[in-house]
């Protein structure tokens, strides 16, 4: 019922032209219409990937957004630029923009709403530190997360929104969270869902694990009952490893 998505973060990698070239040799993958995938890729790349990738389904999204359409932000980029693009969908709040760039609940709160309003689809990120995990309050933070990320939103909206488990000591680190406890807390995030909506809204939102997925534990994470997809970055850099993925 849910369809499986599989999306490909960049970060800061690949210039344009190596990034249009990447996608020459990937866009196939949208042929297979049982999975969706899409390419997150940086800003200044979105027009000329949004060109090559014309005729295929694979799907673009940029990895962060601007909560207003315009005004005194250095540096910053709209939802109306990204609207005129194209793109399909905005990654939000991965932990990075949190870490690096001081992205706070509030701020992607925002971000939700302002891309849901210009038609973007959101992928909210979430996740809890090594040392929350540790001591335990992995889900309490979790929970203030998605809570705040949500607050405002319709159930309307919510069928235009991915949600994203990465805990944090699992990006970019090798470290993969087992792929049960990847389902768990996933399943605890669609119990959240449901608290706040409904049973329909928490079965029918897709939610993705992110956190060094690779082909060699794509299977694994893919077949766990609760969760629909992965948020990938090292490994969606390789054409092998993202066919790899994608084929789960
Ligand atoms: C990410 O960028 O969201 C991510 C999960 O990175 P990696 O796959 O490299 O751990």
């Amino acid at each position: 019922m849910r369809k499986p998505i599989i999306a490909g973060n960049w970060k800061m990698n690949k210039t344009i032209s190596e990034g249009v070239d990447f996608v020459k040799q990937i866009k196939h993958l949208g042929d297979n219409t049982d999975v969706e995938v899409v390419v997150c890729v940086p800003f200044v790349s979105l027009e000329s990937i949004k060109k090559e990738l014309k005729g295929s389904n694979v799907k673009l999204g940029s990895q962060n957004i601007h909560w207003e359409e315009n005004g005194a932000y250095t540096g910053e980029i709209s939802p109306l630029m990204l609207k005129e693009i194209g793109i399909d969908y905005a990654i939000i709040g991965h932990s990075e923009r949190r870490q690096y760039f001081a992205e706070t609940d509030e701020t992607v709160n925002k971000k939700v709403k302002t891309s849901l309003d210009h038609g973007i689809n959101p992928i909210v990120c979430v996740g809890e530190t090594l040392e929350e995990r540790e001591n335990n309050t992995a889900k309490e933070k979790v929970k203030v997360q998605i809570t705040k990320a949500l607050e405002g939103i319709s159930e309307k909206e919510m069928s235009d929104i991915v949600l994203a488990y990465e805990p944090i000591w699992a990006i970019g680190t090798g470290k993969t969270a087992s792929s049960e406890d990847a389902n768990e807390m996933i399943a605890f995030i669609r119990d959240i869902v449901k608290e706040k909506y409904d049973e329909e809204i928490s079965e029918t939102v897709r939610i993705q694990y992110g956190g060094s997925v690779k082909p060699q534990n794509v299977t694994e994470i893919m077949n766990q009952p609760d969760i629909d997809g992965a948020l990938v970055g090292g490994a969606s850099l390789k054409k092998d490893d993202f066919t790899e993925l994608v084929r789960f």
